[in-house]
């Protein structure tokens, strides 16, 4: 098939849950990437906050809206994202990654990291969504060879979007006087491994991302966790190596937490 019938790919930096009431620079990022891109039939996500033994992918027709955080205000707890879920796609996609055992769920709704970003792609919530877990027990390399087979999805009208965050470590976050969480910050080492992501991501470096492990003492700080940086990989895998990055919110706050994100298409 085309390339003009191949839908591209996103990785997003979600950042604070806050993202999903606040207008701001990442927010506007976000309604202006779904206004450069063709529509989408449906939206698979794969999301930082969906971690599972095993993958799933979820079967709900009318998904709930998780408020899957503490501490925020009220008025995020009653964002209500309304899409529907989308009975071929979870097919589809458990077709796609039957080797890696992917399984149904019908529990799960749409975690902060799905739908804060899709509130603002497309707030009238008129495209089904469906979600891939993050198999918790599966090594990285894994991950990215799931993504690859994900790749038939493509043609068929799904936009894939990867919800995580190239640089996250909650336990370093510092914020300057007066600043507010989304007031622009980097520390060295966060700035230092953002950018050796988006040069090893722009150089079509995929062994160096799959073993991150071996990128060093700034590599080890950004990703203390895997599961903000695993979503990635699954962009990597699905990316053609004729297909071409555009950066967009490339922008680190609170010091440790990179909101950086990028169009493959
Ligand atoms: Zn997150």
């Amino acid at each position: 098939m085309s390339a003009e019938h191949r839908m591209p790919l996103l990785f997003v930096g979600h950042g604070s849950p806050l993202n999903a009431l606040e207008e701001n620079q990442f927010t506007r990022g976000w309604k202006e990437i779904a206004r450069e891109i063709p529509r989408p039939a449906a939206v698979l996500c794969i999301s930082a906050h969906w971690e599972t033994l095993g993958s799933l992918v979820t079967a709900a027709d009318l998904p709930e809206t998780l408020h899957d955080f503490d501490g925020f205000p009220r008025e995020l707890y009653e964002v209500r994202y309304a899409a529907h879920g989308c009975s071929w796609l979870t097919r589809e996609t458990a077709v796609a990654g039957r080797r890696f055992a992917v399984g149904i769920d019908r529990e799960w709704g749409l975690d902060h990291g799905c739908w804060a970003v899709l509130r603002r792609m497309y707030p009238g919530a008129d495209i089904p969504v469906v979600e891939l877990s993050l198999n918790r027990s599966m090594p990285a390399l894994l991950h990215y060879e799931l993504g690859r087979a994900l790749a038939p999805l493509r043609e068929q009208g799904v936009l894939i979007i990867a919800s995580g965050n190239l640089v996250h470590n909650l336990g370093a976050v510092t914020l300057p006087p007066d600043a507010d969480f989304n007031t622009p910050y980097a520390l060295p080492w966060a700035e230092e491994a953002n950018e050796r992501f988006k040069s090893l991501i722009d150089s079509g470096s995929d062994e160096e991302l799959v073993y991150y492990h071996a990128l060093g003492p700034e590599v080890e700080m950004a990703v203390p966790t895997p599961e903000h940086f695993l979503p990635l990989l699954y962009v990597l895998g699905l990316r053609r190596r004729e297909e071409s990055v555009s950066w967009f919110n490339d922008e680190a706050v609170a010091g440790s937490l990179t909101m950086t994100s990028f169009l493959v298409s």
